[in-house]
């Protein structure tokens, strides 16, 4: 790696794009006071990202633009680009937590540019990047931003007058171990920002928390109402399947218990409405054929009486005649048997009447009484006049007719009389069935009322049944409210059969323990909850992951910071201990004899020991290291650095800087004037050591001296042009020293 070029363009003094080139490893710049010398060492800063202005001898960005002349115009902008020869690839770029990358280019240039509002733009291989992104670059090639291998002017002294900690950084730089600063930096970023983001996580899982508790809480009781929810349903399948089929079992019983007393009650009123009716037939069929046959033997024996009374006129009549012919005509009402059958008559007509009840009857009989004396009198009558004996035969003629007649009225009579007993037995008879009939047809009554009461009963069991039924859709309405409609599943519960009511009493009984139970937790929204709750554990389960994850991460940052710095620490040391050795030679060199080396010293617990404070950390201390310079120049007994001469100084610095230079070579170094103080013997051994240090590194000396000149390879010489602008020109020696002058 080498300096290639420097590009300054529009920066302080140099008006216009100034290219040096850098192709001997001494160059030198010459030139008049004023000049612009130190303005190329300050854009060589510059673009290497120095970032104190002040530095730069300026107040604010502004001030290293081109402020124009009376002919030139200002610059609208300060820009200085360097270009290094990367063509064995050792610039590298600097990956957080990744392998650093080489770049791949043969040169890489790296340009600043700033505006009059104080805006910086760097710029890579044409590409605007950060300043991180420059200053980790250059670490890689061992340019620290400590810039201790850039030495302006009035600055050789620099490390002498630096505090130990500072001093300490420009070892540390030197060292190249700036890139395990680097690192330790990032780390402590990376840590920080993994700490806060560590508190971040930490105060949302615990502005969580409550919630998650809360949900927690909820679910559990949603759970334990599911697992009721659960054997509700099972013991619901069972009782709801047992109690239907009970249900149905009762109403079927009862529809056909029903039905067949009502066909029985249909049958027995039938049974009684058919008795009434054949009872109340026979009843007017039998007795009125009685009544007309009882009337026939009535008038029979009108017509028979008639016939009698006749007969026995006739037969008066006949005697009459008879003893009228023998007699005399006055004995015939005096004959005994016509008295006799007078009186048997009447005797019989009386006898009838007093039987008899009724009155109207009884009346026609003494009417008849009153027609049978009557008719003595008319045959008293006849008597007298009848007398001869052919009327006699005439009589006895009629008499047989009468008789004839009588006959076969008797027969008639007989007849009809055997009619009216078998009449009246068969009346009997049948009354005696009726009888029977009378008492089936009670007993049927009796059956009706039994029957009825039955219905009756049957009724208040449909009712209770009904109410039943009430209750069952009533408790499947309310154990759907608790577990949903999957209650209808009963249907499908397979039973044994075996129903038994103590058993599903039973059954209902633990049926409301877990109602009321589940009533009190309460199973609405649920799924939301769980919803909700698994949405708000699977966040804090993320950021417990994350937490986890942030810690082991914080634990390997610890680490990597520790072993960082015990990297720095033995390489720090070691590399001081080399610097002493080039150091001590160098001093000795400088001033024929006397020694110098750099000691570590603790400068925070010095300072916190003088404040009488507390050390709180040890390994803060062990970076609170510093560095001290000591010195024992020779035949001097004086040892403290304030107390050498201004050459002594330079001569001191120069020799730690060349010595630190030697232990681990910068690319270039730039010295301002470094010479300044030197006397003539000392510029010599001063030229000689700039030539030792051109083997490694690149020189860039800014002098008035001739001999440091004289070492260059290259020498420009600065001048101030007539329009007040820094102008460059590649100089011999002899030009330069006319020039210096
Ligand atoms: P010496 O030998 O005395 O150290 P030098 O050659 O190092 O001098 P410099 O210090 O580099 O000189 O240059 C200083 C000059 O640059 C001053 O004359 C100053 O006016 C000029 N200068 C500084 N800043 C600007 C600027 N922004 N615009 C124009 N000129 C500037």
């Amino acid at each position: 790696m080498r300096l290639q070029n420097l590009e300054i363009n529009g920066f302080k003094s140099f008006s216009k794009k100034t290219t040096l080139e850098f192709q001997n490893s001494i160059i030198s710049i010459v030139g008049p006071n004023g000049s612009g010398k130190s303005n190329v060492v300050e854009a060589l800063r510059f673009v290497l990202g120095e970032q104190s202005i002040k530095s730069m001898r300026g107040s604010s960005g502004s001030d290293l633009i081109f402020k124009g002349s009376k002919t030139l115009p200002k610059s609208s902008r300060a820009s200085v680009t360097i270009y290094f020869d990367n063509s064995d690839k050792v610039f590298k770029l600097f990956q957080e937590g990744k392998e650093n990358i080489n770049l791949n280019y043969d040169t890489i240039s790296i340009s600043r540019e700033v505006y009059p509002d104080g805006l910086n733009k760097y710029i890579l291989n044409g590409t605007e990047v950060r300043l991180k992104d420059i200053n980790n670059l250059l670490a890689s090639v061992n340019i620290g931003s400590s810039h201790h291998h850039i030495i302006s002017q009035g600055e050789a002294d620099r490390i002498l007058n630096a505090s130990s900690k500072d001093r300490r950084e420009m070892v540390e730089d030197a060292l190249g171990l700036k890139i395990y600063q680097y690192k330790i930096k990032e780390a402590g970023r990376k840590l920080e920002r993994t700490t806060n983001n560590m508190k971040e996580v930490s105060l949302l899982r615990r502005e969580n928390a409550p919630h998650l508790n809360f949900l927690k809480k909820q679910v559990d009781k949603f759970e334990k109402a599911k697992e009721m929810q659960v054997s509700l349903l099972s013991l619901y399948k069972e009782y709801l399947k047992k109690e239907s089929i009970y249900l149905n079992k009762e109403k079927s019983n009862l529809f056909n218990e029903k039905s067949r007393i009502e066909e029985e009650l249909e049958n027995v009123k039938h049974k009684i409405s058919s008795i009434d009716e054949v009872n109340e037939k026979k009843e007017s069929e039998k007795e009125k054929e009685l009544k007309i046959l009882e009337e026939k033997i009535h008038g029979i024996r009108s017509v028979k009486n008639e016939i009698e009374r006749k007969l026995g006129r006739m037969e008066g009549m006949i005697e009459m005649e008879e003893r009228r012919k023998e007699q005399t005509p006055e004995i015939i009402i005096k004959n005994p048997e016509e008295i006799k059958a007078i009186f048997e008559e009447i005797n019989s007509e009386i006898e009838e009447a007093m039987i008899e009840e009724n009155i109207a009857e009884i009346k026609i009989i003494l009417l008849r009484i009153k027609e049978i004396l009557n008719n003595v009198d008319q045959h008293k009558s006849v008597m007298e006049h009848s007398s001869s004996n052919s009327e006699v035969e005439e009589l006895r003629k009629n008499q047989q007719k009468i008789l004839d007649e009588m006959k076969k009225i008797e027969d008639e009579e007989k007849n009809i009389f055997e009619k009216v007993v078998d009449l009246k037995s068969e009346i009997n008879k049948e009354n005696e069935a009726l009888h029977l009939k009378e008492k089936e047809k009670f007993n049927y009554r009796v059956k009706h009322q039994e029957l009825t009461s039955s219905l009756n009963l049957i009724s208040v069991r449909e009712e209770g049944l009904k109410r039943e039924e009430e209750t069952f859709e009533n408790e499947i309405k309310e154990g759907g409210a608790l577990i949903g409609g999957e209650i209808l599943s009963y249907k499908n519960f397979e039973t044994d059969g075996e129903i038994n009511r103590n058993n599903q009493e039973e059954l209902k009984r633990k049926i409301e323990r877990i109602k009321i139970k589940l009533e009190d937790v309460g199973s609405s929204g649920g799924s939301e909850i769980i919803k909700e709750f698994e949405e708000v554990s699977q966040r804090d389960n993320f950021l417990a992951k994350e937490m986890e994850d942030l810690t082991k991460s914080i634990e390997s940052l610890h680490a990597l910071m520790a072993d960082l710095k015990e990297k720095i620490d033995i390489e720090f040391k070691e590399g001081v201990k080399k610097i002493n050795v080039e150091f001590t030679n160098l001093f000795s060199l400088m001033f024929g004899g006397g020694s110098a080396h750099l000691s570590l010293v603790t400068e925070n617990k010095r300072r916190k020991g003088e404040e009488g404070g507390e050390v709180e950390d040890e390994e803060e201390i062990a970076f609170e290291q510093g560095i001290e310079i000591n010195v024992s120049l020779p035949h001097k007994k004086v040892k403290e650095l304030n107390a050498l001469s201004g050459g002594e100084r330079s001569l001191t610095s120069i020799a730690l800087l060349f010595a630190m230079s030697q232990v681990n070579p910068p690319p270039f170094l730039v010295l301002d004037e470094t010479d300044a103080a030197l006397d003539e013997a000392n510029s010599r051994k001063y030229g000689d050591m700039l030539e030792k240090l051109s083997n490694h590194s690149q020189l860039i000396v800014v002098t008035h001296n001739r001999e440091t000149m004289s070492r260059a390879g290259i020498l420009y010489g600065v001048t101030v042009g007539s329009d007040g602008a820094s102008k460059l020109l590649s100089v011999k020696l002899d030009d330069a020293v006319a020039i210096a002058k």
